[in-house]
């Protein structure tokens, strides 16, 4: 069965909280499945909405919609 944690999802320019967020499993974020988001505090736009920053692209993943995350442009914890 897999497991949930919460995480909090920070940009890496500006420490602005951007998402928290439902991941599964201990490994690297990579993507962060939209249906998985639990509070989206980011106008939408994949940006900071502080300073911003482009910190991902649209993408699909086992035909879900998801946000493919460039690495360095954002951090987490939790
Ligand atoms: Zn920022």
């Amino acid at each position: 069965m897999t497991k949930f944690r919460t995480i909090k999802i920070y940009c890496a320019k500006c420490n602005t909280l951007l998402y928290k967020y439902y991941k599964a499993g201990n490994g690297h974020l990579v993507k962060c499945f939209v249906h998985r988001i639990k509070n989206d505090y980011t106008n939408g736009d994949l940006k900071c909405p502080k300073c911003n920053t482009e910190f991902a692209h649209e993408t699909m993943a086992y035909r879900k919609p998801a946000y493919k995350i460039i690495q360095g442009k954002i951090y987490v914890k939790g």
